[in-house]
Protein backbone atom coordinates (compact mmCIF):
# COMPACT_ATOMS: atom_id res chain seq x y z
CA UNK A 1 0.00 0.00 0.00
CA UNK A 2 2.65 2.31 0.63
CA UNK A 3 4.45 1.79 -2.59
CA UNK A 4 1.24 3.78 -4.11
CA UNK A 5 2.59 7.16 -2.12
CA UNK A 6 5.76 9.03 -3.91
CA UNK A 7 7.34 12.01 -2.55
CA UNK A 8 8.29 14.94 -5.24
CA UNK A 9 11.44 16.69 -5.22
CA UNK A 10 11.00 19.77 -7.14
CA UNK A 11 14.23 21.51 -8.92
CA UNK A 12 16.04 20.81 -5.77
CA UNK A 13 19.60 22.24 -5.36
CA UNK A 14 21.69 20.02 -2.93
CA UNK A 15 21.86 16.76 -3.75
CA UNK A 16 22.84 15.98 -0.19
CA UNK A 17 19.07 16.78 0.56
CA UNK A 18 17.95 14.23 -2.09
CA UNK A 19 20.02 11.52 -0.08
CA UNK A 20 18.40 12.92 3.47
CA UNK A 21 14.65 12.85 1.71
CA UNK A 22 15.76 8.94 0.69
CA UNK A 23 16.72 8.17 3.76
CA UNK A 24 13.82 9.14 5.87
CA UNK A 25 11.76 7.82 3.38
CA UNK A 26 13.58 4.36 3.93
CA UNK A 27 13.09 4.72 7.31
CA UNK A 28 9.18 5.12 7.57
CA UNK A 29 8.84 2.16 4.74
CA UNK A 30 8.37 4.85 1.47
CA UNK A 31 10.16 3.78 -1.46
CA UNK A 32 9.19 5.81 -4.64
CA UNK A 33 10.75 8.66 -5.19
CA UNK A 34 10.23 11.21 -8.40
CA UNK A 35 12.96 14.04 -8.81
CA UNK A 36 11.70 16.30 -11.06
CA UNK A 37 14.64 18.47 -12.80
CA UNK A 38 17.29 17.80 -9.99
CA UNK A 39 20.09 20.17 -10.19
CA UNK A 40 23.03 17.98 -9.44
CA UNK A 41 22.06 13.93 -9.40
CA UNK A 42 23.11 11.42 -9.63
CA UNK A 43 25.78 12.79 -6.90
CA UNK A 44 27.91 11.22 -3.89
CA UNK A 45 26.90 13.64 -2.05
CA UNK A 46 23.52 12.04 -2.55
CA UNK A 47 24.79 8.33 -1.35
CA UNK A 48 26.25 9.52 1.56
CA UNK A 49 23.62 11.31 3.32
CA UNK A 50 21.56 8.37 2.09
CA UNK A 51 23.60 6.71 4.15
CA UNK A 52 22.32 2.85 3.43
CA UNK A 53 19.25 3.85 1.57
CA UNK A 54 20.64 4.02 -2.13
CA UNK A 55 18.41 1.22 -3.58
CA UNK A 56 15.56 4.39 -3.42
CA UNK A 57 18.20 6.28 -5.18
CA UNK A 58 18.98 3.88 -7.64
CA UNK A 59 15.10 3.44 -8.06
CA UNK A 60 14.33 7.28 -8.67
CA UNK A 61 12.47 8.92 -11.47
CA UNK A 62 14.41 11.81 -13.09
CA UNK A 63 11.76 13.47 -15.03
CA UNK A 64 11.36 16.89 -16.57
CA UNK A 65 8.61 18.72 -15.27
CA UNK A 66 5.86 18.15 -11.99
CA UNK A 67 2.81 17.11 -14.78
CA UNK A 68 5.20 14.32 -15.19
CA UNK A 69 5.93 13.31 -11.67
CA UNK A 70 2.42 13.74 -11.02
CA UNK A 71 1.22 11.08 -13.78
CA UNK A 72 -1.76 8.64 -12.76
CA UNK A 73 -1.86 10.39 -8.94
CA UNK A 74 -5.51 11.02 -7.88
CA UNK A 75 -4.48 12.59 -4.61
CA UNK A 76 -1.64 15.75 -4.96
CA UNK A 77 -0.72 17.45 -1.19
CA UNK A 78 1.63 20.12 -1.97
CA UNK A 79 3.89 21.32 0.96
CA UNK A 80 4.80 24.89 1.88
CA UNK A 81 6.64 26.52 4.72
CA UNK A 82 4.69 29.86 4.14
CA UNK A 83 1.39 31.00 3.62
CA UNK A 84 0.47 31.78 0.11
CA UNK A 85 -1.85 34.60 -0.65
CA UNK A 86 -4.40 32.46 -2.48
CA UNK A 87 -6.24 30.47 -0.26
CA UNK A 88 -6.04 26.41 -0.90
CA UNK A 89 -7.82 23.74 1.34
CA UNK A 90 -4.99 22.61 3.58
CA UNK A 91 -4.36 19.66 6.14
CA UNK A 92 -1.82 19.58 8.95
CA UNK A 93 1.15 17.00 8.09
CA UNK A 94 -1.44 14.62 10.41
CA UNK A 95 -4.29 14.81 8.65
CA UNK A 96 -2.34 14.60 5.29
CA UNK A 97 -0.59 11.38 6.87
CA UNK A 98 -4.32 9.69 6.66
CA UNK A 99 -5.75 11.51 3.79
CA UNK A 100 -2.53 9.85 1.42
CA UNK A 101 -3.07 6.43 3.31
CA UNK A 102 -6.74 6.35 3.05
CA UNK A 103 -6.10 6.96 -0.53
CA UNK A 104 -3.42 4.76 -1.04
CA UNK A 105 -5.29 1.93 0.83
CA UNK A 106 -8.39 2.19 -1.99
CA UNK A 107 -5.32 1.81 -5.17
CA UNK A 108 -5.23 5.51 -5.80
CA UNK A 109 -1.49 6.98 -6.58
CA UNK A 110 -0.46 9.97 -4.09
CA UNK A 111 1.84 12.46 -4.33
CA UNK A 112 3.49 14.28 -1.84
CA UNK A 113 5.37 17.43 -3.94
CA UNK A 114 8.23 19.63 -1.97
CA UNK A 115 9.69 22.57 -3.37
CA UNK A 116 13.27 24.00 -3.61
CA UNK A 117 15.61 24.82 -0.77
CA UNK A 118 15.53 28.38 -1.97
CA UNK A 119 12.08 29.14 -3.21
CA UNK A 120 9.89 26.38 -2.49
CA UNK A 121 7.06 25.82 -4.75
CA UNK A 122 5.27 28.03 -7.56
CA UNK A 123 2.14 29.16 -7.28
CA UNK A 124 1.32 27.56 -10.76
CA UNK A 125 2.87 24.40 -9.51
CA UNK A 126 1.01 24.71 -5.73
CA UNK A 127 -2.47 24.94 -7.75
CA UNK A 128 -1.52 21.64 -9.51
CA UNK A 129 -2.11 19.78 -5.82
CA UNK A 130 -5.31 19.07 -3.96
CA UNK A 131 -4.20 20.21 -0.70
CA UNK A 132 -1.16 22.43 1.13
CA UNK A 133 0.31 21.02 4.02
CA UNK A 134 2.15 23.58 5.93
CA UNK A 135 4.38 22.07 9.01
CA UNK A 136 3.02 24.47 11.74
CA UNK A 137 6.63 25.62 12.64
CA UNK A 138 7.38 28.73 14.54
CA UNK A 139 6.51 31.50 12.06
CA UNK A 140 9.19 33.89 12.41
CA UNK A 141 11.79 30.92 11.33
CA UNK A 142 9.14 28.44 9.75
CA UNK A 143 11.18 27.05 6.67
CA UNK A 144 12.35 23.59 7.55
CA UNK A 145 15.21 21.77 5.74
CA UNK A 146 13.88 20.02 2.67
CA UNK A 147 15.00 15.93 4.32
CA UNK A 148 13.71 17.25 7.62
CA UNK A 149 10.09 17.90 5.89
CA UNK A 150 10.33 15.03 3.98
CA UNK A 151 10.88 13.04 7.45
CA UNK A 152 8.13 15.01 9.61
CA UNK A 153 5.81 13.84 6.60
CA UNK A 154 6.79 10.29 6.29
CA UNK A 155 6.31 9.80 9.54
CA UNK A 156 3.08 11.02 9.54
CA UNK A 157 2.31 8.69 7.06
CA UNK A 158 3.56 5.98 8.77
CA UNK A 159 1.57 6.80 12.01
CA UNK A 160 -1.35 6.73 9.99
CA UNK A 161 -0.80 3.34 8.08
CA UNK A 162 0.41 1.76 11.52
CA UNK A 163 -3.11 2.95 12.80
CA UNK A 164 -4.96 1.46 9.74
CA UNK A 165 -2.95 -1.88 9.84
CA UNK A 166 -3.79 -1.92 13.64
CA UNK A 167 0.08 -2.40 14.12
CA UNK A 168 1.39 -1.21 17.59
CA UNK A 169 3.67 1.92 17.56
CA UNK A 170 5.64 0.69 20.89
CA UNK A 171 6.43 -2.53 21.53
CA UNK A 172 5.87 -3.56 25.82
CA UNK A 173 8.94 -5.38 26.72
CA UNK A 174 8.67 -7.61 30.09
CA UNK A 175 12.34 -7.91 32.09
CA UNK A 176 14.15 -11.33 31.40
CA UNK A 177 13.15 -12.24 34.60
CA UNK A 178 10.12 -12.82 33.70
CA UNK A 179 6.55 -12.33 34.41
CA UNK A 180 6.74 -13.36 38.01
CA UNK A 181 9.15 -10.47 38.08
CA UNK A 182 6.97 -7.77 37.09
CA UNK A 183 4.04 -9.11 39.50
CA UNK A 184 2.76 -6.05 41.37
CA UNK A 185 3.45 -6.28 45.24
CA UNK A 186 0.42 -7.28 47.42
CA UNK A 187 -1.03 -4.96 50.03
CA UNK A 188 0.85 -7.57 52.95
CA UNK A 189 3.95 -7.80 51.32
CA UNK A 190 3.74 -3.55 51.37
CA UNK A 191 3.52 -4.24 55.39
CA UNK A 192 6.27 -6.22 56.22
CA UNK A 193 8.23 -3.90 54.13
CA UNK A 194 7.21 -0.99 55.77
CA UNK A 195 7.98 -2.49 59.09
CA UNK A 196 10.88 -3.11 58.18
CA UNK A 197 12.39 -0.15 56.46
CA UNK A 198 11.45 1.64 59.32
CA UNK A 199 13.23 -0.66 61.61
CA UNK A 200 16.23 -0.08 59.31
CA UNK A 201 16.01 3.76 59.62
CA UNK A 202 15.67 4.00 63.34
CA UNK A 203 18.48 1.32 63.60
CA UNK A 204 21.09 4.44 61.11
CA UNK A 205 19.52 6.95 63.12
CA UNK A 206 17.54 8.47 60.40
CA UNK A 207 14.01 7.83 62.18
CA UNK A 208 13.71 9.27 65.92
CA UNK A 209 11.06 6.77 67.68
CA UNK A 210 10.34 9.11 69.64
CA UNK A 211 9.71 11.90 67.02
CA UNK A 212 9.16 10.33 64.04
CA UNK A 213 6.58 13.07 62.53
CA UNK A 214 5.27 11.70 59.24
CA UNK A 215 8.41 10.23 57.90
CA UNK A 216 6.63 7.21 57.76
CA UNK A 217 3.67 8.11 56.07
CA UNK A 218 5.01 9.69 53.43
CA UNK A 219 6.87 6.96 52.47
CA UNK A 220 4.27 4.60 52.45
CA UNK A 221 2.71 7.30 49.95
CA UNK A 222 5.83 7.67 47.71
CA UNK A 223 5.70 3.34 47.91
CA UNK A 224 2.24 3.35 47.94
CA UNK A 225 2.36 5.41 44.20
CA UNK A 226 5.37 3.66 42.64
CA UNK A 227 3.82 0.60 41.59
CA UNK A 228 6.61 -1.79 42.85
CA UNK A 229 7.29 -5.48 41.56
CA UNK A 230 7.85 -8.24 43.63
CA UNK A 231 11.45 -8.12 41.98
CA UNK A 232 11.89 -4.51 43.08
CA UNK A 233 10.48 -5.46 46.53
CA UNK A 234 13.36 -8.09 46.75
CA UNK A 235 15.54 -5.59 45.57
CA UNK A 236 14.72 -3.11 48.73
CA UNK A 237 13.94 -5.68 50.94
CA UNK A 238 17.88 -7.10 50.48
CA UNK A 239 19.50 -3.00 50.62
CA UNK A 240 17.23 -2.98 53.70
CA UNK A 241 19.05 -6.13 55.43
CA UNK A 242 22.41 -4.97 54.73
CA UNK A 243 21.81 -1.92 55.81
CA UNK A 244 20.81 -3.22 59.11
CA UNK A 245 23.67 -5.00 59.14
CA UNK A 246 26.38 -2.27 58.28
CA UNK A 247 24.92 -0.10 61.15
CA UNK A 248 25.53 -3.08 63.00
CA UNK A 249 29.02 -2.79 62.22
CA UNK A 250 28.44 -7.33 61.09
CA UNK A 251 30.04 -7.71 58.28
CA UNK A 252 28.18 -7.24 54.80
CA UNK A 253 28.09 -8.65 51.45
CA UNK A 254 26.40 -11.91 52.09
CA UNK A 255 23.61 -10.59 50.63
CA UNK A 256 25.02 -9.31 47.32
CA UNK A 257 22.47 -8.25 44.61
CA UNK A 258 21.30 -11.07 42.53
CA UNK A 259 18.97 -9.16 39.79
N1 LIG B 1 12.25 29.67 1.10
C1 LIG B 1 11.34 28.63 0.79
C2 LIG B 1 11.60 27.50 1.71
C3 LIG B 1 11.62 26.24 1.05
S1 LIG B 1 12.11 24.96 2.13
C4 LIG B 1 9.92 29.10 0.96
O1 LIG B 1 9.74 30.06 1.68
O2 LIG B 1 8.99 28.52 0.41
C5 LIG B 1 12.10 23.65 1.00
C6 LIG B 1 10.87 22.80 1.02
O3 LIG B 1 10.74 22.13 2.26
C7 LIG B 1 9.56 23.54 0.86
O4 LIG B 1 9.27 23.84 -0.50
C8 LIG B 1 8.59 22.52 1.41
O5 LIG B 1 8.40 21.51 0.46
C9 LIG B 1 9.39 21.97 2.58
N2 LIG B 1 9.10 22.70 3.83
C10 LIG B 1 9.97 23.42 4.56
N3 LIG B 1 9.37 23.92 5.65
C11 LIG B 1 8.08 23.50 5.60
C12 LIG B 1 6.96 23.68 6.45
N4 LIG B 1 7.01 24.40 7.57
N5 LIG B 1 5.79 23.09 6.09
C13 LIG B 1 5.71 22.36 4.97
N6 LIG B 1 6.75 22.15 4.13
C14 LIG B 1 7.92 22.71 4.44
Amino acid sequence: MLENIRVVLVNTSHPGNIGGAARAMKNMGLSRLVLVDPQDFPSGEAVARASGATDILDAAQVVGTLEEALVGCSLVLGTSARDRRIPWPLLDPRECGVAACEQAQQAGEVALVFGREYAGLTNEELQRCHFHVHIPSEPEFSSLNLAAAVQVLAYEVRMAWLALQNQPTKTLKLETTAIQSSQPVTADELESFYAHLELALVEIGFLDPAKPRHLMSRLRRLYGRSAVSKLEMNILRGILTETVKAARGEHHGQGKADV
